[in-house]
C-alpha cells in the first residue's frame, strides 16, 4: 500500500496550507511526485515541498498560480507537464472564504468566492483533462463542503460554490468515464486550519455528533481513499463527524 501511487503525477491547488498541505504529503507518502498550486505564501509552499522530497524521496515542485486565473492556469499546467511529463491525479482544494449575510453582500465578494472555489476547479479540469484522455487514466478529487450539501447562513457565496462543484463532479465523472478517468468530491464539515480558526465559538460546533472538530489527516485519508478507489466515481464523501447527515 505504501508506494501504491509510485510513478503518479499528483497536482495539489491550495497545497501549501491547511488540508491541501495534509493531501500533498498523504499523497507523497504513497510515492506520488507532487505538484503544489498556491496563490501567494512561497514559504509556506516551500516547505511543504521540502518536507515531501526530503520525508519521501519523491520529486516536489511549487507553481505559484491563481486558479480562477483560467490563462494562468494554462501556463501552469505547461509548466507542470514540462517539470513532470504529465498528470494523473488532480486534487481540486484551493478555496477561499469572504463571509456575510445575502442582504448584505457585495458583488464582489460573492464573485470572487465563485471565481476561486468553482471556477478555479473548471479551469484545472479544463487545462488536465487533456492529459488524462491522452493516459486514458485520471482522477480528480474536488474538496466541497458540508455547506454545500445543507447551506450555511452567512456564506451564501461559499456554499453556492461548494454545491456548484458538486454538480461539476458529477458531469466530469460522466464526462470523462468513457476514457478511464475519475472524479470524486469530498465534503468536509468543522476541521482545524486557518479558515476555521474564528469559528471557534461557533454554535454549530455542538451539533457535530462525533462531538469534536475534524483535523486535516481525517480529509487527506478520504482523498487518498477515493484516489486509490478505482471503482468509484461520482461519489460525494463527507468527512464531517456526523454534521450532515
Ligand atoms: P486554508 O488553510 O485557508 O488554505 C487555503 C489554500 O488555498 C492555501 O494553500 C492558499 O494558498 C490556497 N489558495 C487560496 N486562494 C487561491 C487561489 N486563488 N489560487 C491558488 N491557491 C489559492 O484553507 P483550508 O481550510 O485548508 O481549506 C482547503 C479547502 O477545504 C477549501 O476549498 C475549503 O473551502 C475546504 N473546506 C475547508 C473546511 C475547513 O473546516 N477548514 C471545511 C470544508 C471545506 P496561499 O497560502 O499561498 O494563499
Amino acid at each position: 500500500m505504501s508506494n501504491i501511487l509510485n510513478g503518479k503525477v499528483a497536482v495539489v491547488t491550495g497545497g501549501s496550507r491547511g488540508i491541501g498541505k495534509a493531501v500533498s504529503q498523504k499523497l507523497a507518502s504513497l510515492g506520488a511526485n507532487i505538484a503544489v498550486i498556491y496563490s501567494g505564501n512561497d514559504s509556506a509552499a516551500r516547505n511543504v515541498e521540502e518536507y515531501c522530497e526530503k520525508n519521501y524521496g519523491i520529486k516536489a515542485r511549487t507553481y505559484k498560480c491563481d486558479v480562477s486565473n483560467f490563462t494562468e492556469v494554462k501556463e501552469t499546467i505547461a509548466k507542470i507537464k514540462t517539470d513532470f511529463g504529465t498528470v494523473h491525479i488532480l486534487i481540486n482544494n484551493a478555496g477561499i472564504t469572504k463571509d456575510g449575510l445575502a442582504a448584505m453582500m457585495s458583488e464582489e465578494d460573492f464573485d470572487r468566492v465563485l471565481e476561486v472555489n468553482l471556477k478555479g476547479a473548471f479551469n484545472m479540469i479544463r487545462h488536465t483533462a487533456g492529459l488524462f484522455i491522452r493516459n486514458r487514466e485520471g482522477c480528480v478529487v474536488n474538496i466541497s463542503s458540508v455547506a454545500g450539501l445543507i447551506g450555511n447562513a452567512g456564506q451564501c457565496n461559499y456554499a453556492a460554490s461548494k454545491a456548484g462543484l458538486i454538480g461539476l463532479t458529477k458531469t466530469i465523472a460522466k464526462e470523462l468515464a468513457p476514457k478511464g478517468v475519475r472524479c470524486n468530491a469530498v465534503a468536509p464539515g468543522f476541521i482545524v486550519t486557518d479558515m476555521t480558526e474564528t469559528h471557534a465559538d461557533n454554535p454549530l460546533l455542538k451539533m457535530i455528533p462525533l462531538g469534536h472538530m475534524g483535523d486535516v489527516e481525517d480529509v487527506a485519508e478520504a482523498v487518498s481513499y477515493l484516489v486509490t478507489a478505482k471503482y468509484v466515481t461520482g461519489e460525494v464523501l463527507r468527512v464531517d463527524g456526523g454534521i450532515a447527515m
